[in-house]
């Protein structure tokens, strides 16, 4: 079938190059670095550009990140109809196509990841993935919208997408170009809050489509090439935590720590508080650790492989690491259980609070020394060297390590 293998190698020298995109994503980026350098030179920067440039990229970068991204392709919470309208016309701002087609796009990116019916398909390249797909036609017609019926029953989102391109012009330049005429610099206010800042969302979207799959740490699933890296979530509004996504894509976060830099996280947390947004998606956090903790067994596995470790200690490390996850996870169930079971007898202020209130205290100090005997077993496997002339000396000192008190 055709659009089965629409990125295999075969099927891409098939499909003829689509030269309007090519032109409009090799062009932009000289005309928008070139016109505002040329700009800047002849009438200096002021606060207006400034203010329309960072004002355009938080409004068409959130409506791609909280709006195409996590509300219209993976319905991880519902929101009001104000909200939907911001997203689809600041969503077409973006220039990133219409919500309809990138949504469609990115559930077949979920779905088929790391395959050539993966749209941008990271082994075909890191520049293939980035840019590249989108310089061949998509042939596919209505065909591929099969994945997106419950948009295709929505009239603001099909209205979006018959009149994108008129509100691509109409918000992603003439407004801010607008704007800044009110403040006697129409130009300045295309070439920063049009320009610039399109060319730098569009690359924005794209690093998570490449960077993404390429650096950062595989925490919560090792099966797929998605990875976490903090530094992409500073530049991406928080999509740079695509190990977790890829793996719990139901979940409104991406940066799933309160300390994780997601700024698309935050936004919808606020528009919370203001009664915008609702019934948002979490993953139980048993899951969440349930899959950290698996994979960190199977690089233990991994490690005693390559080590060609002998039978006797396989045997030994893997039931030392089956014990410690369900101790682990044990561990994190009675702490959750005792915490929910504290937090009912506060609020209907039950007897037996301060039983519960103390069952807490115990569960943390019970959690705390899990954690602290797997992270010894997950070090201690770390010291375990790959094969080399040492080998031997290597595996006896870890199998001393486990016969010692260390865990
Ligand atoms: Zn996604
Ligand atoms: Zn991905």
């Amino acid at each position: 079938m055709k659009e089965e293998n629409a990125a295999s190698p075969a099927a891409l020298r098939q499909r003829p190059l689509d030269w309007i995109n090519i032109a409009f994503l090799t062009l932009t980026p000289l005309l928008a670095v070139g016109g505002t350098v040329w700009y800047a030179l002849h009438y200096g920067v002021s606060m207006v550009e400034l203010g329309l440039f960072l004002a355009m990229y938080l409004c068409t970068g959130l409506a791609v990140t909280g709006g195409y991204h996590r509300y219209y392709s993976h319905r991880t919470y519902d929101c009001s109809r104000a909200l939907q309208l911001f997203y689809l016309v600041f969503g077409a701002a973006a220039a990133e196509n219409s919500a309809l087609k990138w949504a469609s796009d990115h559930r077949d990116h979920h779905r088929f990841v790391d395959t050539d019916r993966d749209p941008y398909n990271i082994l075909r390249g890191g520049l293939y993935a980035h840019v590249g797909w989108i310089f061949y036609k998509d042939e596919r017609g209505k065909a591929r919208y099969g994945n997106v019926p419950d948009l295709l029953k929505d009239p603001l989102v099909v209205w979006q997408d018959r009149h994108y391109l008129a509100l691509l012009v109409l918000f992603g330049f003439a407004l801010p170009a607008g704007v800044g005429a009110l403040a006697g610099r129409p130009l300045g206010g295309l070439l920063w809050g049009g320009l610039l800042r399109c060319v730098l969302v569009q690359h924005m979207t794209f690093c998570i489509n490449s960077l993404a799959h390429l650096y950062g740490r595989r925490t919560y699933s090792d099966t797929g090439t998605a990875r976490d890296s903090w530094w992409l979530g500073l530049l991406t509004f928080g999509e740079g935590y695509h190990n977790f996504h890829h793996k719990f894509q139901a979940d409104y976060r991406n940066g799933v720590r309160w300390y994780q830099f997601d700024l698309s996280k935050w936004w919808l947390q606020g528009m919370r508080l203001f009664g915008q947004a609702w019934r948002f998606k979490r993953v139980p956090e048993a899951l969440i650790l349930k899959a950290r903790l698996e994979v960190q067994a199977r690089s233990v596995e991994r490690r005693l492989a390559q080590a060609n470790a002998p039978e006797r200690m396989w045997s030994l490390v893997l039931a030392r690491v089956g014990a410690g996850r369900q101790r682990l996870e044990a561990a994190y169930a009675e702490y959750q259980l005792a915490r929910l079971e504290h937090k009912r007898h506060k609020a209907l202020g039950l007897d037996g609070r301060r039983h519960w209130r103390l069952a807490v205290k115990a569960c943390r100090r019970d959690l705390i020394e899990a954690r602290r005997r797997w992270k010894a077993l997950l070090k201690a496997m770390n010291r375990i060297a790959y094969p080399s002339p040492q080998q031997a000396f290597s595996l006896m000192a870890a199998l001393d390590i486990f016969r010692g008190r260390h865990f």
